[in-house]
């Protein structure tokens, strides 16, 4: 909760007011909808970039990659798949997700796995046990790739296990996406949860959101 309160402006869009023209919060350049972002490391703050900027401070990141405190890292844009990973009911449940939905991510300056999921109240912080990351998510292969603090593993529970219905292969499995599309998904819940199940309106965006980024992912190589 805590965690990602420097997130929250990121999530809510207000309803029926005009968009506001955001701008790159390095050099007040206004930027379009579609930017790149930044997380400030050491206070797990994200913020709004333009292209030259989002170069720049990825570049002295780079250059000094022991310079620590006050180091900005570039949000990538990958989306990558493991179309041979999936939870089993049990690893879901050891996890202790109320919405079938859950993100982790690595944080650099405590050295440990967050796991997040949206609800009506925005991002949830929720107890990880190491044991149950080690089994379920972490275990993946696309674990290994993640990101620290820029990245994020997405994983949703199938919708056959949840609605007893069986749209099962669409929903599942695991997306290694950039963190900015957690909060995206964040505000979405916010948006549009109705009540104790959050509605068909909600599940409807829910899915639209999950479909889009499987379009944009790849799956990750088979191992050789
Ligand atoms: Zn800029
Ligand atoms: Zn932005």
């Amino acid at each position: 909760m805590t965690t990602l309160a420097g997130l929250r402006r990121f999530l809510v869009e207000p309803q029926g007011r005009e968009p506001v023209q955001e701008v790159c919060e390095m050099c007040a350049t206004p930027v379009p909808p579609q930017h790149p972002h930044l997380v400030q490391v050491a206070e797990r703050r994200m913020v709004c970039a333009c292209g030259p900027c989002a170069f720049l401070f990825n570049k002295i990141l780079f250059d000094n990659p022991g310079a620590g405190g006050g180091g900005y890292r570039r949000v990538p844009d990958r989306y990558v798949t493991d179309p041979d990973f999936r939870l089993t009911d049990a690893q879901w449940d050891a996890l202790q997700i109320p919405v079938g939905m859950a993100f982790f991510l690595r944080n650099s300056a405590q050295d440990r796995i967050i796991a997040c999921y949206p609800s009506p109240a925005g991002a949830t912080e929720s107890e990880l046990t190491l044991e149950a990351w080690e089994a379920g998510v972490g275990g993946g292969r696309l674990a290994a790739e993640l990101e620290p603090d820029v990245e994020a593993l997405l994983v949703r529970r199938d919708k056959a296990t949840r609605r007893g219905t069986d749209e099962a292969g669409r929903a599942g499995g695991c997306l290694l996406v950039p963190i900015d599309a957690c909060y995206r998904l964040v505000g979405l819940v916010r948006l549009h949860w109705r009540g104790f199940d959050g509605g068909a309106d909600a599940w409807r965006e829910i899915d639209r959101f999950f479909d889009d980024l499987r379009d944009a992912a790849r799956p990750l190589r088979p191992e050789a």
